[in-house]
């Protein structure tokens, strides 16, 4: 699914190198997580893979699906089937939350060369996305995000992703401001979505929200590099030891 090879990045406005040689396969149906001390380069790797701006890839490769992703545009990234939820979702005052979601999903299908749908055919999947993850869709007729509470943001992510239908999908946690509910709800989210022909990276800071996924493997990621990767346990180490003893180990 993703196979990201000796990837190199450094920040645009200066010269300075945050991923330092990432190597990492994800295969079609699994759940990978990527956990790691503050400052290691998670949401870097996420924010590069989507394709945003200010970062200079200088040595490796990226692919999706067999496809080069670098060279792609981020709505092509997402045509491709990359989704990335964002850490902080973003409030658009004055947006309706169905009109965004349509606007993303149409665009999709536009790359795609496939029809736009109409307001009223999108209602219906959505509707039926909805129901399905037991999501309240009135939410849907709200700004996006617009007063939303933590837990309904995650929702609406979780939402999101199971409208677009991505083959790829990227959460960056940050743990920090996610209370239990919304851990499980996001872990649930997950959870419904996982599909054979679907993958998920998981990037969070702490082991708790791992409790509820059950990821297939565990990836600890150090001044941008994956020094160690394991299955569930090395999560639950962490959770013990914190991450000395195993970046001591890796050093
Ligand atoms: P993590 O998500 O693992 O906490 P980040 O990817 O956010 O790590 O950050 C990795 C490193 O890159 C940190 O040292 C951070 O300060 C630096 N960094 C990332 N983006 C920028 C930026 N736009 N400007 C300056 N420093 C940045
Ligand atoms: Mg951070
Ligand atoms: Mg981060």
């Amino acid at each position: 699914m993703l196979e990201i090879r000796n990837l190199h990045v450094k920040l645009e406005e200066e010269d300075k190198a945050i991923l330092k040689g990432v190597d990492l396969t994800v295969e079609a149906g699994k759940v990978h997580a990527i956990m790691g001390p503050n400052g290691s380069g998670k949401s870097t790797l996420s924010y590069v893979l989507a394709g945003r701006e200010g970062y200079e890839v200088t040595e490796g490769s990226v692919t999706l699906l067999g496809k080069d992703l670098l060279e792609m545009e981020p709505e092509e990234r997402a045509a491709a089937g990359l989704f990335l939820a964002f850490q902080y979702p973003v409030e658009i005052p004055g947006v309706g939350n169905m009109t965004f979601l349509r606007t993303a999903y149409n665009a999709q299908r536009k790359a795609r060369g496939e029809p736009e749908v109409s307001a009223a055919e999108f209602l219906k999947i959505v509707r039926e996305k909805a129901k399905a993850l037991k999501i309240d869709a009135e939410m849907l007729k709200r700004p996006v995000n617009v007063g939303f509470s933590g837990g309904e943001k995650k929702r609406n992510e979780i939402l999101q992703m199971a409208v677009l239908e991505p083959k790829m999908c990227i959460l960056d946690e940050t743990d920090s401001g996610l209370d239990v509910d919304a851990m499980k709800l996001v872990a649930e989210g997950v959870n419904a979505l996982r599909d054979a022909g679907r993958a998920f990276l998981v990037i969070t800071h702490y082991q708790r929200l791992l409790d509820h996924i059950a990821p297939d493997v565990v990836h600890i990621m150090a001044d941008g590099r994956i020094v160690k990767t394991g299955g569930p346990e090395l999560a639950l180490e962490v959770e013990r030891n914190g991450y000395a003893d195993i970046l001591a180990e890796v050093v």
